[in-house]
């Protein structure tokens, strides 16, 4: 294999972990990861977790560590990349 195949290859894997990693919302880790793994790395973004989680007030869908809700603007506490939910009376 010369240089611009390997090229290619990368890029062709890069590409497709972009691709399926927008259908998690994290097209940026999929592409990093289908350069440096190739398929194994689509593997990963695809069984990964989710770049977005619902809203724990509205339900709506966030950002990963989105500081407001777009839907109801509640403001947001991430503790290890889950939102804090309503702070309850204690
Ligand atoms: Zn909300």
């Amino acid at each position: 294999m010369n240089w611009i195949s390997v090229f290619l290859s990368l890029a062709a894997f890069g590409a497709t972990g972009w691709l399926l990693g927008r259908f998690k919302d994290r097209p940026v880790a999929g592409a990093v990861w289908g350069v440096l793994l190739g398929p194994i790395g689509w593997v990963i973004i695809v069984l990964g977790p989710k770049g977005r989680t619902p809203c724990p007030y509205c339900g709506a869908s966030l950002t990963l560590r989105q500081s407001r809700c777009g839907a109801c603007g509640a403001s947001m506490t991430w503790v290890r990349g889950k939102p804090l939910g309503p702070r309850r009376t204690e």
